[in-house]
C-alpha cells in the first residue's frame, strides 16, 4: 500500500530555540489537528536532528528525517554524517539528491545510486528527490530527463529495496520561486514516473511507491495537488518553516 506523507525539509535556518520552539508548535498541532493517517517527516538540520528526535513521540505518525548523508560508510571525511550516524541518533528518513545538492555541492546520479545504498542498508528510508530545470522544461525532453535520474540511482534496486524507497518530483523551477507546477504538470509527471516504475518492475511495485510533490507547495495549493491521484503527498519547503502553513499543508492530505 502507498503511504501519504508530507515531510517539512527546513533546510540551513533556525536557531536552536528557534528549531525547539518549532519543533514544539508542530507536533502539537499535528497531533490534535491531523486525523487522517498522514506520516509527517521532519527534516530540520543534523546539528538539531539528536534535540529533534527528543522531541518526537516514538512510534507516532511523526518521524525524523535528514536533509543529507555522505555515501561512505565511515571515514575520512570531515563535516560529513554518514547514514549509520543519522541511523544511531534515530533518523528514520533521508532526503537524498536534492536539487540543492546537485547544484551547489555537484551530486551527481551515480553519487546518488551510493547515497541509496548506503540508506537502505542502515535501514533508513530514502526520500529521492528528482526533477527538471525550467530551460528543459521549456525546450526540452523533461520527462525522459526526470526518468533518467530513476534509471540511473534507483533502478539498479532489487524490487524489494525498491519498494522502500519514496520518490519526491520537485521541479527545479518551482523550489522557492513561489512558481508551483499546476496540478495537471503535477499529475502527468507523476503519472509518467509512475509508468517507468511499471515498465521495469511491474504494476504492483509501481502502484505501491509514494510519490511526493515538491516545489512551492503551501496552505493555498495543497489541497489541490494532493487530491491528484498519482500525488501522494508532499515535500515541502518554505512552509514548513511555520507550524500553522504546514499544519494545514498536512491537513489536506
Ligand atoms: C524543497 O526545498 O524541497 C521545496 C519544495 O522548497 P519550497 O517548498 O520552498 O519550494
Amino acid at each position: 500500500m502507498r503511504k501519504k506523507i508530507v515531510a517539512g525539509n527546513w533546510k540551513m535556518n533556525k536557531t536552536l530555540d528557534e528549531a525547539k520552539a518549532l519543533l514544539s508548535e508542530v507536533i502539537h498541532m499535528v497531533q490534535d489537528e491531523v486525523t487522517s493517517d498522514v506520516t509527517v517527516v521532519l527534516c530540520p538540520p543534523s546539528i538539531y536532528l539528536t534535540t529533534a528526535r527528543q522531541y518526537i513521540p516514538t512510534g507516532g505518525r511523526i518521524k525524523l528525517g535528514a536533509q543529507n548523508c555522505h555515501e561512505k560508510k565511515e571515514g575520512a571525511y570531515t563535516g560529513e554524517a554518514s547514514a549509520h550516524m543519522l541511523a544511531s541518533v534515530g533518523t528514520e528518513y533521508v532526503i537524498l539528491g536534492h536539487s540543492e545538492r546537485r547544484q551547489y555541492f555537484g551530486e551527481t546520479n551515480a553519487t546518488l545510486a551510493d547515497k541509496v545504498d548506503v540508506v537502505l542498508e542502515n535501514g533508513l528510508t530514502p526520500i529521492f528527490c528528482c526533477g527538471e530545470s525550467r530551460e528543459l522544461r521549456e525546450n526540452g525532453d523533461y520527462v525522459g530527463y526526470v526518468k533518467g535520474q530513476l534509471t540511473d540511482s534507483l533502478f539498479h534496486l532489487s524490487a524489494e529495496d525498491f519498494g522502500k524507497v519514496v520518490i519526491a518530483y520537485e521541479p527545479i523551477w518551482a523550489i522557492g520561486t513561489g512558481l508551483t507546477a499546476s496540478s495537471g504538470q503535477a499529475q502527468d509527471m507523476h503519472f509518467e514516473l509512475r509508468r517507468h516504475i511499471a515498465d521495469k518492475y511491474g504494476d504492483d511495485v509501481a502502484q505501491d511507491t509514494t510519490i511526493l510533490y515538491g516545489g512551492s507547495a503551501n496552505a493555498a495549493n495543497a489541497v489541490e495537488l494532493f487530491t491528484q491521484p498519482d500525488v501522494d503527498g508532499g515535500l515541502i519547503g518554505g512552509a514548513s518553516l511555520k507550524s500553522r502553513d504546514f499544519t494545514t499543508v498536512v491537513k489536506a492530505i
